[in-house]
């Protein structure tokens, strides 16, 4: 990660360095923080925030499910992300921005009432998140050893900080096996998510992509739904079991940071050609023109820096 000049902190700008915690917050011990992944991409017109209100209304929404009381309303946040980009003068193809609350020093023992809320904004230049190789060939993906945790047991829509001990112990064993990325199941066995983005598989031309029983709601997955419908490619959303994964005609990846990513491989079968499919380059080639301001249709998902 490239260091960029500032960060936002509770309500200031911050040098980049400047910004830190006391070994004892809450939050690091306990685990309870929420986050989001947003990102911005330099347009013709100058850096442009993709959905930027719909990914801090889900930063407040996490927030309300994991009682963290964020003492900014989503207009305020988006105004301190646009001013981020801004300050930090970036220069790159797009820019990430890490939006990010947690509960700060002066409480300790698990219940955590009266523990301080800190907000902070971060962003910096990140290149492709699953490689630039990746986007171009497709990665190859692993089904995790270990299950999304059911719906019984966690909040998986908050997108909270606790819930990627499971993606990290997931990502962590596929790049271990050779892998690039890991796809967990739910605990009925069926696809839930990847460890940091959302799958879809094209099966006789149609998509097919999980409903978000226990996943995140994913901000890119809806856009992808609607890219396809706007291209009269049809969308299924209905629960994937394993072995439809393998025998899919395309499979692939969506995210804030994955974008889309071709599927190549799935726990050693190769998945259609071995490459990137037919649909899934017309769906990322559209979506790339999109978050780059080059689609009039979508233009009301950017906000612009300048
Ligand atoms: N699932 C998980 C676990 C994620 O971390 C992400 C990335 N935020 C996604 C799905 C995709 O969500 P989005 O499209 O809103 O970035």
């Amino acid at each position: 990660m490239d260091a960029a000049k500032y960060i936002w902190m509770n309500g200031e700008f911050v040098a980049w360095n400047d910004a830190k915690v006391h070994v004892l917050s809450h939050t690091i011990h306990y685990g309870n923080g929420v986050i989001e992944g947003t990102k911005a991409y330099k347009t013709e017109k100058g850096y442009a925030i993709f959905r930027l209100n719909e990914h801090t209304k889900r930063l407040k929404e996490s927030a309300k499910m994991t009682l963290i009381d964020i003492p900014y309303s989503v207009e305020e946040m988006n105004k301190a992300q646009i001013e981020l980009i801004r300050k930090n003068e970036f220069t790159g193809l797009n820019v990430y921005l890490r939006p990010f609350a947690f509960l700060g020093y002066g409480v300790m023992g698990v219940y955590h009432k009266g523990a301080p809320v800190e907000t902070v904004m971060s962003a910096w230049e990140w290149g492709a998140y699953l490689g630039e190789e990746g986007l171009q060939k497709g990665i190859k993906l692993k089904i995790a050893s270990m299950t999304r945790p059911a719906n019984t047991s966690n909040m998986g829509k908050a997108k909270a900080t606790a819930n990627y001990l499971n993606s990290q112990m997931a990502k962590y064993e596929a790049i271990d096996c050779g892998y690039d990325e890991a796809l967990l199941l739910d605990d009925q066995g069926y696809v839930a998510e990847a460890s940091g983005a959302s799958f879809f598989m094209v099966v006789d031309g149609k998509l097919v992509t999980p409903p978000s029983d226990n996943a995140l709601v994913s901000i890119t997955q809806k856009t992808v739904i609607e890219i396809a419908q706007d291209m009269g490619i049809e969308v299924e959303r209905r629960r994937i079991s394993r072995e439809e994964v393998y025998i899919a005609d395309e499979a692939f990846l969506t995210g804030t940071a994955a974008e889309i990513t071709p599927v190549r491989i799935v726990d050693a079968r190769e998945i259609g050609c071995g490459s990137r499919g037919v649909i899934t380059e017309k769906i990322q080639s559209t979506y790339f023109d999109i978050v780059f301001g080059r689609n009039a249709k979508y233009e009301h998902y950017l906000t612009y820096i300048d």
